[in-house]
């Protein structure tokens, strides 16, 4: 194996100064534990890395601290199978969600990846807008989002499914499989295949584990038996991780995004809902509220028209709902930095100007 094999490319390559090529060992994240992180380094060892003080000190956020999938610039004591990891590598693209505790700040749950897998599956929890608010994920990640439709063998018309995510997403490219007996799968090679990383996203129960011990040929990934109750299979990963695929790819294994919140939604929202972003921009007013009776709602004369869905509105809009909730608290946490900093401002000119005050004890 060598870093080509693993994702290494000229991005990457060309972050590198001097400095960092004589000094640091490169790696990529393997998986994330408390504190530490297993981290795979060119010559094919796997080592246990921290965060060095500095990194984690000028880290503006989370976000910039080192995820699974990160190409990162390490120092490495190889006789320990310790080492300190000293810069994350700008990343080419990242799946991100918010944290779930009170602090807004972005959590990277898997950099660099190339395919995004949305998983569903075709029995009773098949929901189309699930899909589409993992589309809007995925389409800010960066990556190439690629719908898969799981358990074909308990759906006896499985176009009709395919045609509504064909309307709803017509780039994106759609395929049918059945772990179970195995149906489909081949033409997921064009995915897996050598310095190729990718992610399955999807709810908990629609056969992420099984497909993945499908495609290893091995029972790696523990796979719980539905609940009869809700028809859900309970949630099993449980460790972020980085699964090697017989194809030469890479899986990242991430824990069900069952509340999938937006980060920085603008852009998605503009891919995944490009025909009701463009009807809105032809609205009369800007600040247009899209109701029913709004003079001159261009997205009100779609629905009228038959062009856009009533549903498929009321998703955007609820979608831009979040967005405005984000954005408001990620203003309110910059107002609060902001305060911070002007109080370690007057406290250094205080020390400055009034050091008896702080030394006088
Ligand atoms: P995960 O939570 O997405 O990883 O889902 P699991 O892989 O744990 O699967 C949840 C349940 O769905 C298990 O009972 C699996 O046996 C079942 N399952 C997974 N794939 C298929 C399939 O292709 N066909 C059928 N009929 N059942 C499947
Ligand atoms: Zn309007």
């Amino acid at each position: 194996m060598n870093s080509i094999h693993l994702g290494w490319s000229p991005f990457f390559e060309n972050q590198l100064t001097s400095g960092d090529r004589s000094h640091y060992a490169t790696g990529r994240i393997l998986e994330e534990r408390k504190n530490f992180y297993v981290l795979l380094t060119e010559d094919g060892s796997e080592v246990l890395v921290s965060a060095a003080g500095k990194l984690q000190y000028e880290a503006s956020g989370r976000g910039e601290l080192p995820a699974v999938g990160d190409w990162v610039c390490a120092t490495v004591r190889s006789k320990e199978g310790r080492g300190t990891i000293h810069r994350v590598l700008e990343r080419r693209t990242k799946i991100s969600r918010k944290n779930a505790g009170a602090v807004t700040d972005e959590q990277v749950l898997a950099a660099n990846i190339d395919t995004v897998f949305l998983v569903s599956s075709l029995n009773q929890e098949f929901n189309s807008r699930r899909i589409e608010r993992y589309l809007a994920l995925a389409w800010e990640s960066g990556a190439r989002p690629v719908v898969l439709l799981t358990k074909a063998d308990l759906c006896e018309k499985p176009a009709e499914a395919i045609a509504e995510i064909e309307r709803m997403a017509p780039f994106v490219p759609v395929h049918v499989v059945s772990a179970l007996v195995g149906s489909g799968l081949d033409a997921l090679a064009e995915y897996l295949g050598p310095g190729q990383t990718c992610v399955l996203l999807g709810s908990s129960g629609v056969g992420k584990s099984t497909l993945v011990n499908r495609i290893l040929g091995e029972e790696r990934l523990e796979v719980r038996e539905i609940r009869s109750s809700d028809g859900r299979g309970r949630h099993t990963t449980t460790s972020r991780q980085m699964i090697f695929l017989p194809e030469g790819g890479m899986l990242i294994d991430t824990p069900g995004i069952r509340e999938l919140q937006l980060w920085n939604a603008d852009e998605a929202l503009g891919n995944a809902f490009n025909d009701v972003a463009e009807a809105a921009s032809r609205c009369r007013f800007t600040d247009c509220g899209h109701h029913p009776g709004t003079p001159g709602c261009a997205v009100q004369s779609a629905i009228e028209s038959g062009a856009l869905s009533l549903e498929r509105v009321a998703n955007w809009s609820k979608l831009g709902r979040e967005r405005a909730f984000l954005s408001r608290r990620k203003n309110k946490k910059a107002l609060s930095e902001e305060k911070e900093r002007w109080k370690a401002i007057e406290l250094a000119d205080r020390k400055r100007y009034f050091p008896e005050e702080f030394f006088n004890d």
